[in-house]
């Protein structure tokens, strides 16, 4: 059965070919035997089976399955689910179980999808590696000797193992798409505020959203609207209908104008051939290619990385070891903060705080901040002039292939500097995909990002499915697994 999609799965599950039971102990099982990964932090089991057990008892009863019937699903640690730890990866937040669910959590369950394990992740989603993560680095199905891309490392590294067919992460900066290009799977960051971030732990709030890492596009599709909608508890979540996201599958996509932006120098050549073939084969599909300019571009990792750590210093404030995880105790209360937040935080989600609280500080304020979010405003405006010739802008998702693990780890510039495709459409607000787009000569996957005009979802995943029917880069799976 694990060769079926999330969408075949359900339909079978609620035909009653499968039961949701036998499904989740098919998942539990390779969740076990793929532990080497290290792509999950908690699996549910006893969970999983009691909601398994729900459903086949829903449907033995007569109602009919919801859309994710018996589908099981791996959630980045980051989101709240009641009663299960859920920790972010970080030492600060050990002993946590939220009280309540996120709001995509709930959405999943009222789809009868199933929850079976926490996903590994960066450390409070911070980094392109997974390596940042307090309980070690997760490995890529692909090759175990090179990282799986972050921060959504074990979300994708389990959707390409199939330890799931469903797998949620989070993006603030690249963390669905960037992971996704380097196990070779499917990511969509939704447009800013169509996705409630309810129960999402806050990294960088102007920039956060949920969205689905999967195998295939119509996966992703069908997790994207089980998810999407308006939800009064985040205050920044879209108030307009869901757009129909599986009807854009398989549509043509004749005549529609693609973007092309020059690329800046630094990728290496298996991207470059790869990103001309995916021009290629979407010029074969009908689709005609617009160069475009986005003068500004050189300048969203500064950008970034100015406006997320202010944001992340402000939001990391409250993890103090009053109220949640870990506590320290130390001589006074200003002690126990210290001792706390230094035994509790890793060392990138340390610097990161301090270049936030120095941006943010007096004096530093203007120089940094506020000029940070004026440039985004520029980069804003860049897309808003590009897409008046084309629909969708397509790049590269990151200038290499996934790069070994300890590469870059003792060189955060330099692991900054990677997220140069990705950052962009997060300043922006933008709707953004990574698309497999095929392997280096050494076999790693390689993937192509895809960015819309706002709430165009749509069209991403009908240019998605082109390609995804015109290779069948999505179809091979990491030997092994
Ligand atoms: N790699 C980026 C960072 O380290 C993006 C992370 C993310 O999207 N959560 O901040």
């Amino acid at each position: 059965m694990i060769e079926l999609t999330a969408v075949q799965l359900a339909e079978r599950v609620q035909q009653g070919g499968l039961s949701a039971a036998e499904v989740t102990e098919q998942y539990l099982a390779r969740a076990e035997q793929y532990r080497g990964l290290n792509a999950l932090l908690h699996v549910d089991a006893e969970g999983a089976r009691a909601r398994a057990a729900a459903i086949d008892a829903k449907r033995a009863a007569g109602t009919k399955l919801g859309r994710l019937a018996g589908v099981p699903v791996v959630i980045k640690d980051n989101l709240c689910v009641r009663g299960v730890p859920t920790t972010c990866a970080s030492k600060i937040l050990e002993g946590y179980r939220p009280p309540y669910h996120a709001h995509v959590i709930e959405r999943v369950l009222a789809e009868d999808g199933v929850l079976i394990a926490k996903a590994n992740m960066d450390e409070f989603a911070m980094g392109s590696s997974n390596e940042n993560s307090a309980y070690g680095a997760v490995r890529n199905p692909w090759n175990q000797a090179h990282a799986p891309g972050g921060s959504s490392g074990g979300s994708a590294a389990a959707a390409a193992a199939r330890l799931a067919p469903l797998t949620l992460g989070s993006d603030t900066g690249g963390s669905v798409r960037q992971p996704a290009s380097f196990c070779g799977v499917t990511a969509i960051k939704p447009t800013y505020g169509r996705v409630s971030r309810y129960g999402l732990i806050a990294f960088a709030s102007s920039l956060d959203q949920v969205g689905p890492i999967t195998r295939t596009i119509g996966d992703s599709a069908r997790l994207l609207s089980v998810v999407s909608g308006f939800d009064k508890r985040d205050a920044t979540s879209a108030q307009r209908d869901v757009e129909d996201y599986e009807g854009a599958l398989g549509k043509s996509i004749r005549g529609l104008r693609v973007g092309v932006v020059k690329l800046p120098a630094g990728n290496s050549k298996s991207v470059e051939d790869a990103f001309a073939a995916s021009l290629k084969a979407l010029s074969s599909a009908g689709a005609e290619l617009v160069e475009v300019e986005l003068p500004n571009l050189e300048y969203a990792v500064a950008t970034y990385y100015v406006v997320a750590t202010a944001e992340a210093s402000s939001n990391l404030a409250r993890f103090d070891g009053m109220r949640f995880g870990l506590r320290v105790r130390g001589n006074d209360l200003n002690e126990t903060y210290g001792a706390t937040r230094t035994q509790g935080f890793g060392p990138e989600v340390q610097r990161r705080i301090m270049l936030g609280t120095y941006a943010l500080s007096s004096g530093y304020y203007e120089a940094y901040y506020i000029k940070a979010q004026k440039v985004r405003t520029l980069i804003a405006q860049d897309y808003a002039r590009a897409f008046e010739r084309c629909d969708v802008i397509a790049t590269p998702t990151s200038p290499e292939p996934a790069f070994k693990l300890g590469e870059k780890s003792s060189d955060p510039l330099s692991m900054y500097l990677a997220d140069i495709y990705t950052l962009p459409p997060s300043l922006a607000g933008l709707p953004a995909l990574s698309t497999p787009a095929g392997f280096s000569p050494e076999g790693l996957p390689i993937g192509l990002q895809l960015t819309a005009p706002a709430f165009e979802e749509q069209r991403l995943i009908s240019v998605a499915s082109a390609l995804e029917a015109a290779t069948d880069f999505a179809q091979r799976v990491p030997a092994g697994f």
